[in-house]
């Protein structure tokens, strides 16, 4: 069997060594004669493993004692309805709820947007969509608001390869962060955020899982009519076992998260990984064939979109990168062109293979 080069932007490749463990210990977990899948969450085994899942998350991110790890499910995009539904409550003007700041950089931003407006007064602050995402526009530039419930933003879009190089500064308003594409890819200060979301299947592990790491003050107030299972508070009191979890992923999720500590930790991450990119968008900044449109400053290290001069090539340059064992190459059918997600678990030998091929392709049709 070979393994290919995984370039899929989610569900995405999973370290091998990781995958390895997970097969040998299937059949058989710590001795049970069970796979992880086959027991109960609420034994001693799973317990444990749990919890060390959380440990692991609070060392390779410093997660402050303030802050709760919950584990929950519905994906990135039930986070889009549970940050309005926890946080529209919290911090009231008069009694009266204030409006929500959004960025705007692309088509998650826009995604938790819509949501949003379902719940209250969303203010769009600031959009990347007339520069073509392109850009971001400067801090300075921001049609901030003097006070709101909290400012939300995409620090990495996956589509558009947009990624901020920084962490914006609202002051008191709590900044909340959709993390999907970019968690654990470098160390980052969680003390600036009130709430960070990430879905599993691009940098922590299987679909099904998503990470939410929460300001202890911001679960207090859901609106009234939050669904139980929709409160941060629910799971934050019962450890994220409310209901049953989606226990493979969170295994798995558990393996990866020993895995970065093993590499080295987040600082060692944000080496390889910055020198990853850095490699790819150079080899496209220096090649006529291909082109990233992304402004420098705003260039994604997760995931890298790029178009061919000639566009009547896409399909081949598809077909022939799978043969030569690179998948999932082809960008997301709202952009077009191609992208190649390069999250942790994509080894940088998959880069220097892409960079052969592309150059071999372009040689060969350009
Ligand atoms: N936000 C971002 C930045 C994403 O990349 C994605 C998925 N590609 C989502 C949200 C939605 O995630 P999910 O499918 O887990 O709901």
């Amino acid at each position: 069997m070979t393994r290919v080069y995984n370039f899929c932007a989610g569900p995405a490749a999973i370290p091998e060594s990781v995958l390895q463990q997970a097969q040998a210990e299937l059949l058989d977990y710590q001795g049970m004669g069970a796979s992880v899948m086959e027991i109960t969450h609420r034994g001693p085994e799973f317990m444990a493993m749990a919890a060390q899942a959380e440990q692991d998350v609070r060392d390779l991110l410093n997660v402050p004692d303030h802050y709760r790890v919950l584990f929950v499910q519905g994906g990135a995009s039930l986070q889009f309805s549970m940050v309005p539904l926890n946080l529209f409550g919290v911090r009231t003007l008069n009694g009266k709820a204030l409006p929500a700041e959004y960025i705007n950089t692309g088509v998650w931003s826009e995604k938790a947007i819509e949501e949003a407006k379902r719940f209250g007064d969303v203010q769009v602050i600031a959009d990347a969509t007339p520069s073509h995402w392109r850009s971001i526009p400067e801090p300075s530039a921001w049609q901030i608001l003097p006070q709101a419930a909290y400012c939300h933003y995409t620090p990495n879009e996956t589509i558009q390869g947009l990624e901020f190089g920084y962490i914006p500064d609202r002051g008191d308003i709590p900044l909340v962060a959709d993390m999907s594409s970019t968690i654990f890819s470098r160390p980052m200060d969680v003390s600036k955020f009130g709430v960070i979301y990430a879905g599993a299947q691009k940098n922590i592990g299987p679909s099904g899982l998503t990470l939410v790491i929460v300001r202890e003050d911001l679960m207090a107030k859901p609106l009234t009519q939050t669904p139980q299972l929709l409160r941060y508070q629910t799971y934050a009191e019962h450890d994220s076992m409310f209901n049953t979890p989606p226990t493979f992923s969170w295994y798995l999720s558990g393996l990866v998260f020993k895995w970065l500590k093993a590499q080295g930790g987040l600082e060692a991450m944000a080496v390889i990984n910055q020198r990853k990119a850095q490699k790819l968008y150079q080899f496209i900044d220096g090649h006529d064939f291909y082109t990233n449109h992304v402004e420098a400053a705003y260039r994604s290290w997760m995931n890298v979109p790029f178009t061919l001069a000639d566009e009547s090539k896409e399909k081949l340059f598809l077909q022939e990168s799978q043969q030569a064992g690179l998948l999932n190459l082809k960008g997301h059918r709202i952009v077009g062109g191609m992208r190649a997600s390069i999250y942790n678990a994509v080894p940088e030998a998959a880069i220097d293979a892409l960079i052969a091929f592309m150059q071999d392709f372009a040689a060969r049709y350009a």
